[in-house]
């Protein structure tokens, strides 16, 4: 007879503690699988990078290290994976959270659903970080986040956890095993849930204060804000760690302000995730259908000019460089970078998304293309922001300290032409070396574009088909007299 076993499949949860599959699964007191499965999309999808597998990777060493449990990492469909293992297991469950992906995902989680009924096999799927299944509108969803977000953390007997685990035996079972091949890439932050805990503690103790001061500033943003953005996105921390731990400093402070902004995103984060899971063709189409028909055709030279940071408008260029070396710059930049390529580039935001997807190290696919769709201005409901990138690069970074970082070639300029250099003189052009070799002039001009984006979207706006959809966004994505 087979030994009969669960399955606690971790995909985007990343920890042990509060991990309310991994709780459940081990209350039935039989021994489980903990598994991990690195699927072909990670390595084919264009919204993945080695950075991610990388972070993954980490994230499973640590939960070796610090709690000494051998999660199976395994590689290739989870199909085939669990086909192998049920020749060898009687599979009383499969243990899992909720997850609210790409078409890519969702599609795998279908076929894995029907694969499980077929053989009779439970799958027992639990929400994740105050996300719902099901639901058609908001009414009530904020107080049932508050509900989930106040419930008590779960701490799992270690005892029970190790002495039902089964220790890896994938290669033995005709599985693959997964190895992560590259060299560590130090640029990026480190995945594990030690070093989510370590963040979120400096952040709380030491360096919230500063986080509305610094949240808008590509530079002073690394320090000011919690960059807990990854530790979330692959669940090495849940959102309900975060937030109760930020409830109980909030109690020891005198100045609110700061903790009450950051608790505000935490929701957020969930509030994003909730579009996307009710409405998941958002990863393709515009919400707000009536957009559709005024996307322009890709512009490729533009394109990879905005994905190589060679624009020659040095806050773009410096952004999407930090991006691409480190994997992360805030939330302001990230606004404006879509903004710039939607707005000033004419491009369809559909061209930029897995890019971006890409080079952010924390790419949750549920905030992610509400985002953009946000920024580009094609909800319908919300307001739209044409970034000037010549006044955030003034306003955000005056002492172009973050400029000279990301752009050597441009280090030496006076201030007054770092953010501008397209404005000196030919004489001092060639004082300080700047040509077409050393760094472009902009792809476009900027007034026009600038001027022809605020005609056309705010035009885009009154359209009949627009607002009639927004009629519909709103009813369904947004709570009561509200709209995040
Ligand atoms: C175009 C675009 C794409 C984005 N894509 C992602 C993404 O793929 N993954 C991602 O985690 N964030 C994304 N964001 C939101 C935001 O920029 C990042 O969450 C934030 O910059 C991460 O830094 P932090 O952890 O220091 O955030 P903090 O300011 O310290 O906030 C704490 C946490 O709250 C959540 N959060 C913060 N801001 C937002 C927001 N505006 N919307 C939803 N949740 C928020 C995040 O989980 C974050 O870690 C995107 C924003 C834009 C404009």
């Amino acid at each position: 007879m087979k030994p009969i076993v669960n399955i606690v499949w971790f995909k985007r949860d990343l920890r042990v503690s509060d991990h309310v599959a991994l709780h459940e699964a081990i209350q039935t007191d039989l021994p489980y699988i903990p598994i991990f499965i690195k699927e072909d999309f990670y390595t084919s999808d264009p919204h993945y990078d080695p950075r991610h597998l990388q972070f993954i990777w980490q994230s499973l060493k640590d939960i070796e290290l610090q709690q000494k449990l051998h999660i199976w990492r395994c590689e290739g469909s989870v199909l085939q994976t669990f086909k192998a293992l049920q020749t060898h297991y009687s599979i009383a469950g499969v243990y899992s959270h909720m997850e609210t992906g790409l078409s890519i995902t969702f599609d795998r989680d279908k076929a894995v659903k029907k694969y499980l009924q077929e053989h009779a096999i439970p799958w027992h799927e639990f929400e994740n970080n105050g996300v719902f299944r099901k639901r058609q509108n908001r009414n009530g969803w904020r107080e049932d986040w508050r509900a989930q977000i106040g419930r008590p953390i779960i701490h799992l007997d270690r005892d029970v956890l190790l002495r039902l685990a089964l220790p890896p035996a994938a290669t033995s079972l005709g599985i693959q095993e997964w190895t992560f091949k590259k060299a560590i890439n130090k640029n990026f932050q480190p995945g594990g849930s030690s070093r989510a805990q370590v963040l979120l503690k400096t952040f709380l103790e030491e360096r919230q204060g500063q986080y509305m001061q610094g949240i808008s500033k590509p530079l002073s943003s690394q320090t000011s804000c919690s960059r807990l953005s990854p530790y979330i996105a692959w669940g090495n921390i849940s959102i309900r760690q975060v937030y109760q731990a930020a409830t109980a400093r909030k109690k020891s402070i005198s100045s609110k302000r700061n903790l009450d902004a950051f608790m505000s995103r935490l929701r957020w984060q969930a509030h994003f995730i909730q579009k996307f899971e009710m409405e998941c063709a958002m990863e393709f189409r515009c919400v707000n259908r009536g957009f559709t028909k005024f996307l322009p055709p890709v512009d490729s030279a533009k394109l990879e000019a905005w994905k190589e940071g060679q624009t020659g408008v040095p806050l773009v260029d410096a952004c999407m460089r930090c991006l691409q070396k480190t994997g992360y710059i805030n939330f302001r930049m990230r606004a404006m970078l879509v903004s710039f390529a939607v707005h000033y580039l004419w491009l369809p935001w559909q061209s930029i998304s897995q890019h971006l997807a890409s080079v952010f190290l924390d790419f949750e696919p549920g905030i992610h293309y509400p985002q953009i769709q946000m920024q580009a201005g094609v909800t319908g409901i919300n307001t739209v922001r044409i970034y000037n990138p010549i006044k955030q690069s003034i306003e955000q970074d005056p002492d172009a300290s973050f400029l000279k970082v990301w752009l050597p070639e441009l280090a030496h300029l006076p201030i007054a032409f770092i953010h501008e250099p397209w404005k000196m003189s030919s004489m001092e052009r060639l004082m300080y070396s700047i040509n077409e070799h050393t760094y472009p002039a902009p792809i476009i001009d900027l007034e026009a574009a600038g001027r022809n984006a605020r005609d056309k979207v705010w035009q885009w706006q009154k359209d009949p088909a627009v607002r009639q959809e927004a009629f519909r966004i709103i009813a369904k994505h947004t709570t009561p007299a509200r709209v995040v």
